[in-house]
Order: C-alpha cells, then sequence, then structure tokens
C-alpha cells in the first residue's frame, strides 16, 4: 500500500492492547498516528479514496478491541498537533491531549467550570464524542466549539447536539482541538469538588485493576451497577476477566483477559439483568474490530 505519510506514522500489525485501558484485544491493520495536521487530512483522504474502514482511537478508555484485531485503519492523533490558545475564559486544547490537561490549565489559569472530568481518563476527542461526564456534569455543556478533521480539511462546528453520553458527530469526522468555554468563579470550591470527587472514585472504583470504566450506562431511573449487584453478578468471572467485587458495573482485566471473556461476561450481566429486572442494559463501552461471537 503506497502511503502518503512518513513510514513513523504508519504502522502495520500493531497490537492495540497497550493502548486501552483494559488491555485486551488483537492489533490494528494498520495503526496511523500523524504528526501534522495535513498528514491527518491526507491519511483522511487516502482512506476515503481506498475504501477502507477507519476506527478512531483516542486514549483506549472507553473501548474494548475485538481479539480478531481492527481491520483497515485505525486512527491515533497525538497531543501536540497544534498549539494549545487561552483568550480570556475559553481555552482551546488538542483533541489527542489527555482529559486532565483541561482539568490542569483551569486551575492553573484561575477558572472553574469542568471540575467534572477531574479522574476521568481518555483524551480530550474521546470526552466530547462521549459526552463524558459524571453526575455532576457534562463534557458539551463546556466546549463552545470542536474543531473537526474529514478527507475535505479541518473546519470549526458549533452547537453540535448531544445527550448522555453521546454526541452526534458527522460521521466518519475526527475531533481535532477542542475549545472550551470555562468562566470565572469561587476557586476553593472548584478545588473541593475536584478532591471530593477523586476521593469518592478511589473508595468505589477497582483503580488498581485494567478497566474501562462503567460498562453499561444508566438506564433511566436506575443505576446499572445495582442491577447488576441484585443479580448477584458481584465477583463472577469468565477467563480472566471478573465483574468488579467493589463495583459492580466495571470489568476488571486479572492478567491476559481475553475480548470474548469481556463479552461473555458483559452478555451474561445483559441476560440476567433483562430475565431478573425486565430492564435492558446498554454497553457505554465501544467496541472496535472483530470478534469471535461476531
Ligand atoms: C478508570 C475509569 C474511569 C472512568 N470514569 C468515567 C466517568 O466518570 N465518566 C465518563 O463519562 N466516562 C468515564 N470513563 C470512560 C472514559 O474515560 C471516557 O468515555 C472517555 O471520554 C474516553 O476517552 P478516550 O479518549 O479514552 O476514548 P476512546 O475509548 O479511545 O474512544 C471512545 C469513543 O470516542 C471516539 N473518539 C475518540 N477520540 C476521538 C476523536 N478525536 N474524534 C472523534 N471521535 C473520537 C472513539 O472513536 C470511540 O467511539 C472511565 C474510564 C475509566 C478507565
Amino acid at each position: 500500500m503506497k502511503w502518503p505519510l512518513s513510514p513513523a506514522e504508519v504502522t502495520g500489525d500493531a497490537p492495540l492492547a497497550p493502548w486501552t485501558s483494559v488491555r485486551v484485544g488483537g492489533a490494528a491493520q494498520w495503526l496511523v498516528r500523524p504528526t501534522t495536521p495535513g498528514a491527518l487530512v491526507q491519511a483522511l483522504a487516502f482512506v476515503r479514496d481506498e475504501g477502507l474502514p477507519l476506527t478512531i482511537l483516542g486514549g483506549g478508555a472507553n473501548t474494548l478491541v475485538g481479539d480478531l484485531g481492527v481491520p483497515g485503519v485505525t486512527l491515533k492523533l497525538p497531543a501536540g498537533l497544534f498549539p494549545e490558545e487561552l483568550d480570556d475564559t475559553r481555552l482551546t486544547l488538542n483533541a489527542g491531549s489527555a482529559i486532565a490537561r483541561v482539568v490542569t490549565l483551569m486551575t492553573k489559569h484561575q477558572l472553574v467550570g469542568a471540575e467534572f472530568l477531574a479522574g476521568i481518563p481518555g483524551t480530550l476527542g474521546g470526552a466530547t464524542a462521549m459526552n463524558a461526564g459524571t453526575k455532576n456534569g457534562e463534557c458539551m455543556t463546556v466546549v463552545d466549539a470542536l474543531e473537526l478533521a474529514t478527507a475535505d480539511g479541518l473546519g470549526w462546528v458549533s452547537g453540535l447536539a448531544y445527550r448522555y453520553r453521546h454526541t452526534e458527530l458527522p460521521a466518519g469526522a475526527v475531533v481535532t482541538r477542542v475549545r472550551f468555554q470555562l468562566r470565572r468563579g469561587p476557586l476553593e470550591a472548584s478545588r473541593e469538588a475536584m478532591a471530593a470527587d477523586l476521593g469518592y472514585r478511589k473508595r468505589t472504583q477497582p483503580l488498581s485493576q485494567p478497566n474501562f470504566g462503567s460498562v453499561f450506562t444508566n438506564p433511566e431511573g436506575h443505576h446499572a451497577g445495582a442491577l447488576i449487584e441484585r443479580v448477584r453478578l458481584k465477583g463472577h468471572r469468565v477467563g480472566n476477566a471478573c465483574i468488579s467485587t467493589l463495583h459492580a458495573n466495571w470489568i476488571v482485566n486479572l492478567g491476559q483477559a481475553t475480548a470474548a471473556d469481556v463479552e461473555a461476561l458483559m452478555h451474561e450481566a445483559r441476560r440476567r439483568v433483562l430475565e431478573e429486572t425486565g430492564v435492558t442494559l446498554t454497553p457505554e463501552v465501544k467496541r472496535v474490530g472483530r470478534f469471535e461471537r461476531g
């Protein structure tokens, strides 16, 4: 294949498990890591012209990669594609940067507004695509505009529709920059809120074991974790994957778990919760690539 990128930007048969927080799954047929905005647009044009499947990977903190790998191109953005900008209370950051970056810079510049993002792993691209958040707020409520890349180039958009854990991005668009609208406000309260959130995470989440955060979204009027606990699946294990004993809506990798192990647990949780409570669980985690079970 004649790539319009430098050899350092394209890796064939690249294992993806190390790029995900749960550390399972197979290899990308092509892992593409463009180092300039121009290379990114060229890569997207190549993907379109060659008819290759495209998978966008951020920090892999909400992604389950299939054991049989990901066909086509898996695209991963670096953190330093563009310079960061601060204009009064508007902060523009790279989509490939860690979510922690907005929290760090917000605090440094004595701004408030994005406290609920503290402690959420992954990248800003993933946080906007997923509309990541907690009961205290959602990412897209503090986003003023997104810069998107397609095969035709780069452009800023605002006013995209979003809902719980989902933003309506145009198909195939890659978020390249995120402009946050923060504000001036009580700094002490902001720091206390973040410290409280981090303490809560440490107490209630199995952070020392590889995982991908909440497995299922919370169904209207329910907590997914409470439902899975109610059907007695806390601690249930398939292969080397286990429903966390600390939080039933989390699956942890005990070491060398496969995507098939994780999927079998998810299947069992959905089956038992539906049978015993009548509630349908919807995965929050994004499955990418090919799985044994199809
Ligand atoms: C310990 C732990 C705690 C967590 N706590 C929370 C929490 O409190 N709240 C919460 O909402 N989530 C939480 N999560 C889940 C995860 O952190 C978030 O969903 C996060 O936003 C994922 O970002 P990512 O970059 O890792 O996305 P990935 O997993 O890489 O991708 C997720 C989705 O975003 C898309 N995407 C990624 N980057 C881009 C881009 N640049 N352009 C377009 N699409 C893109 C991907 O294609 C995929 O569909 C947690 C996960 C872990 C491991």
